[in-house]
């Protein structure tokens, strides 16, 4: 470690001296970045590092997570190769199935590991033995095997990374704690530490469970809470000169075992799970002297597994335990990481590893530190973005109870449309009782309870889709969907996330962060991007002229901390000092009322003009209902005509019951949120963090028409102007409307895999399954025939034209 004396400036400081802290050091370094200080309270590897059971896992359920891991195993062998080696062997990993529903999730996992050229196969219980002879087959009915996994030594990776990093450049000093952090105009200033204070631009919290106290330093909340885990490891048993077993999961059984010397280490998720210094009233502090420490033992919890463990390794009961490690370990709500710049400029996070840093933190180093570098993250990573958190994070009841839900379902397979349960239900809007008393079925988006269907209009189960897309589905979807074609829906969308954007310079800030001209006059609404400076689209939104410098936007419920974030790092970072940026989310509600009859039925609970001469598409009004003052904006996003009517929370019961009541006689069926995403499916209407995200631009994803041609400037436009399109979004389509991709499926066009499937539906009108993917130019002509992998089988689609359903807009202009 450093002897100098503790610098008084430098650009970039890292807190924390685990794997996360020395890899972001490590990838900081190799970008050319000199001036950086590393700082731990402790020695390096003294928090969750030292005590990690070290199994290296590539594959995950989110695709940029498994590359994220193939860059950690490729860094774990270039570091193995010098003076100093973290120990990475790599021997390979096998993940069991013992119901028919793992052996789907393992064949859909080798299909879309295709994509990546990820060595995944599927191997028979047989084979799965011959590699870990150990093991009973006892209801094995299927394997797979990865080759590259492997296992790594986690204190000897951090240090072979720590050497990196200073050789690069990097200074360490350990024994060194931040006490406090200072900013100024919404930006990181300096680190006090108990040896001096630092100044800097940018500090990055790589303090794993730690990192919520130290985050709270700025005010910044990080939804991080640290959970026991625990592992064993047995007595030596096994003949010293026999190849390494390859680590061995068991998810049905919640365990997992890799050799250690010559012996087992088991571990696993437990269902009762334990926060550690948690509870359900206060956050998540860490004694100050715990470093390098231990937890107690905990058997009691622990039965279950070591009984399981002795089921599929019989030898499990007969040999002694040598250590048994009871470690805290900081997990997320979501069991993703949590990375990213917070909404104090230039204070970073990496920390939150879940129980899979040593996997991922090769990766996470390298994302972090380009993320720091080009101060945007350079892939897709909004799984892991700490503003995919809104506010209901702060309260460490919330925090708590889906943490410890996540974390009992570790090794359970999520099925798509499946619901968290845990606290719940939280924001509701003002029509919540009036759903519930007409058999909603409710879902949860970011603590808002949503209605997906009603339960009344269910009928037969003749569209249901085989296998997993099957599973959380139900027919009431399809009869909305024909309503809102052929008469209308009504859609409760109070959870949009909505903020008031206001001051002298509104106009000229919207349309510098804005990739369309969103300053149309009072009255026009607009649908833009707004682009960061590659051209990926970080938010897809909808902008209202309310006043001549006043604007109304509306996003994505799950999307209000990372785009009004957005909004305010640009004004921040662009000197719009006269700009206010105000989240009014949960002062209006939102009813969408869609489809051919909307205009009638409209027209009977307000006696505005709402003639297409008087009301055009894409504009905006106030008018009354129920004796309300409610915005009406004329746009939709099922591909009806509509309208989207914004009424304080307040009025909120009483406009929806007016216009339910309006909708008598019309065939109006209220609808919920499953139907919405068929209906823009069809219509070909992107989602943004479905179809679109930072990673895509707006030309190959076919959104070319909201970007503003006369614009001189706009956040983004140079980019876009200078690359050059190698791809595209196509809609692909299956006759058999039952056959629904999830996402992630390989596609593949004369036998060779070109792309794959980023999301999936069920279209009822044009009676059709529908996925959407990215395919290469000359891969995107509508008529070509695709291959599409659904668990292991293939089935035969086509790519064709869009939108799918209304080519003409005519539908939405009557
Ligand atoms: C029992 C167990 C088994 C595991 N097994 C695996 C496995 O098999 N595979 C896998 O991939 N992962 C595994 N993990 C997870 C893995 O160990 C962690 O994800 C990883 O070590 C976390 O690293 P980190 O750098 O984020 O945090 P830490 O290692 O905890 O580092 C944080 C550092 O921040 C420092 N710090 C805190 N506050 C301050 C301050 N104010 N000033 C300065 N420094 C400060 C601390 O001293 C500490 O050194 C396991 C974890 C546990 C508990």
């Amino acid at each position: 470690m450093s002897k100098s004396p503790l610098p008084t400036r430098a650009k970039i400081v890292i807190i924390g001296g685990g794997v996360g802290g020395t890899s972001v050091a490590f990838h900081l370094a190799e970008l050319g970045e000199k001036d950086v200080i590393l700082l731990d309270r402790n020695e390096l590897t003294s928090g969750s590092t030292f005590h990690s059971a070290g199994l290296v896992g590539q594959l995950r359920a989110d695709p940029t997570l498994t590359k994220m891991n193939m860059h950690s195993v490729d860094l774990y062998r270039r570091l193995q190769k010098t003076d100093t080696p973290p120990s990475w062997r790599e021997c390979g990993s096998i993940k069991l199935a013992t119901t028919p529903e793992r052996m789907e999730e393992i064949r859909r996992q080798i299909g879309w590991a295709r994509t990546f050229n990820l060595d995944l196969k599927e191997i028979s219980p047989k084979e799965a033995q011959e590699l870990f002879p150990l093991m009973d087959l006892d209801g094995v009915i299927g394997a797979s095997y990865l080759a590259s996994d492997g296992q790594v030594d986690p204190s000897q990776l951090a240090m072979a990374m720590a050497a990196g990093a200073r050789a690069g450049g990097v200074q360490i000093f350990t024994h060194t704690r931040v006490l406090s952090i200072q900013t100024e105009k919404g930006r990181v200033k300096s680190v006090t530490t108990d040896k001096g204070v630092i100044e800097c631009e940018v500090i990055v919290n790589c303090g794993g469970m730690y990192a919520p106290s130290i985050a709270r330093m700025v005010d910044v909340r990080v939804p991080i809470v640290p959970m026991s885990h625990q592992y064993l490891i047995t007595d030596n048993f096994m003949d010293p000169s026999a190849p390494l077993l390859p680590s061995l999961r068991d998810p049905d059984s919640l365990i997992y075992f890799r050799q250690e010397v010559q012996g087992l280490l088991m571990g696993g998720y437990e269902r009762n799970s334990k926060a550690w210094s948690a509870d359900y009233q206060n956050f998540d502090d860490i004694p100050a002297n715990f470093n390098n420490q231990l937890l107690g033992e905990d058997w009691d919890r622990f039965e279950e597994i070591a009984v399981n463990s002795q089921r599929r390794v019989p030898k499990m009961s007969e040999i002694g335990v040598k250590s048994f490690i009871n470690g805290p370990e900081g997990f997320t709500p979501d069991n993703e990481f949590c990375l990213g710049e917070t909404e104090v400029g230039g204070f970073f996070v990496a920390a939150g590893f879940c129980a899979h840093g040593i996997a991922g933190a090769g990766g996470i180093g390298k994302v972090v530190a380009e993320w720091v570098v080009a101060g945007e993250p350079t892939m897709d990573l909004w799984h892991m973005d700490i503003k995919r958190f809104g506010a209901s994070y702060r309260s460490p009841d919330f925090t708590l109870k889906r943490i410890s839900e996540n974390y009992e379902a570790y090794y359970d397979i999520h099925y798509p449309g499946e619901e968290r349960q845990s606290a719940r239900p939280g924001k509701k809007s003002p029509a919540y009782d009036w759903h519930a008393a007409n058999t909603a079925v409710f879902g949860e988006k970011s603590s808002w309870e949503r209605v997906n269907y009603y339960a009344n209009h269910e009928s037969d189960d003749a569209l249901k889709p085989y296998g997993w897309a099957g599973k959380h589905w139900s027919s009431a979807v399809a009869a909305e969907h024909r309503a809102t074609r052929e008469n209308a829906g009504l859609f409760d969308e109070s959870s949009f996330a909505k903020a008031i954007v206001s001051g002298a310079q509104a106009p000229e800030f919207l349309n510098w962060v804005c990739a369309n001209d969103v300053v149309k006059g009072v009255g026009r609404t607009v649908y833009t991007q707004a682009l960061n400076t590659r051209g990926g689209i970080e938010s897809d939104y909808t902008v209202t002229q309310t006043g001549e410098t006043e604007f109304f936007i509306i996003t994505g419920t799950a999307f209000s901390t990372h785009d009004f974030g957005w909004l305010e790092k640009q004004k921040r970072e662009g000197g719009f000092n006269d700009v206010t940026i105000k989240v009014v989310t949960e002062e209006f509600a939102c009813f969408a009322l869609m489809g051919p009859k909307a205009r009638t039925i409209l027209g009977k609970a307000t006696d505005y003009d709402l003639s297409h001469a008087n009301f055009p598409f894409m504009h905006s009004r106030e008018i009354n209902i129920a004796g309300t003052k409610v915005r009406a904006t004329r746009l939709t996003y099922v591909g009806e005509l509509g309208w989207e009517i914004y009424t304080p929370v307040a009025d909120g019961k009483k406009v929806w019951e007016a216009l339910i009541a309006a909708g008598a006689g019309e065939g109006l069926m209220p609808c919920g949120y499953r139907a919405i995403d068929s209906l823009r499916l069809e219509k070909g209407y992107r989602a943004w963090a479905g179809e679109i995200n930072t990673e895509t631009n707006p030309i190959e994803a076919g959104l070319g028409f909201a970007i503003s041609k006369k614009k001189e400037k706009f956040i983004g436009k140079d980019a876009l102007a200078n690359s050059k399109q190698t791809r595209k979004l196509v809609a692909l389509t299956f006759d058999d409307i039952r056959q629904v991709p999830l996402g992630n499926e390989p596609v593949r066009i004369n036998g060779s895999v070109v792309g794959r499937v980023k999301s999936g539906g069920q279209g009822y009108t044009i009676n059709k399954a529908i996925g959407y993917a990215y395919l290469p130019m000359e891969h995107t002509t509508p008529g070509t025939t695709v291959d599409v992998e659904f668990f292991g089988t293939w089935a035969t689609g086509v790519i064709c034209a869009e939108p799918l359903f209304d080519p003409e807009n005519a539908k939405i202009k009557l």
